[in-house]
């Protein structure tokens, strides 16, 4: 925003968070945007019968300078990487995404040279979601979740200090190939 990196820590800072981050969780706009099968549960999420719009969620924008919120639904393929990106550079700050489905968020059965193995590879990811495809449901509940984070996100000195916090974490994670599930 700007603004927050000026505010002092301390007095109304707390209410000034609870305030930004109420108004942030509840105008998201998500970019029209769809790669694969995953697609169609996300449709299906904005159409009457989910009805996304209960969670003013349904202004699917066309444009990424409108739009704070990708929902990568399907597989990214090594060709649409770079336009992934792109659509990401373009939106506004402060800005998310959703990792929908195994493919989006691991490459799921596409163990090949030609799909991206994970959209974390291209962009930063704040959710990820299973399954193959998630039901509209699941999907629901993956932005609402996303709302969580965003309602309790800091502002000013303590957001610095949180990122640098994530960051630090990120980094003494074990890597994703050495990761062995239920083998371990
Ligand atoms: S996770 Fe399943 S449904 Fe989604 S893009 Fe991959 S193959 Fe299609």
């Amino acid at each position: 925003m700007g603004l927050e990196e000026k505010l002092p820590s301390g007095f109304l800072l707390t209410t000034v968070e609870k305030l930004a981050g109420y108004m942030r969780k509840n105008s998201l706009w998500p970019a029209t945007f769809g790669l694969a099968c995953c697609a169609i549960e996300m449709m299906a999420a904005g159409a009457g019968r989910y009805d996304l719009a209960r969670f003013g969620m349904e202004v699917f924008r066309a444009s990424p300078r409108q739009a704070d919120l990708m929902i990568v639904a399907g597989r990214v393929s090594n060709k649409m990487a770079p336009v992934v990106r792109q659509i990401y550079d373009q939106m506004a700050a402060p800005k998310r995404t959703i990792a929908m489905g195994a493919c989006a968020s691991s490459g799921g059965m596409f163990n090949n040279y030609a799909i991206v193995q994970g959209v974390d590879h291209v962009i930063p990811v704040d959710i990820y979601l299973p399954g193959c495809p998630p039901r509209p449901e699941m999907l629901m509940d993956a932005i609402l979740k996303l709302h969580e984070q965003i309602g309790n996100e800091k502002l000013g000195p303590n957001r610095e200090k949180i990122i640098r916090e994530v960051e630090a974490a990120a980094l003494a994670a074990k890597p994703t190939h050495q990761l062995k599930g239920l083998l371990a």
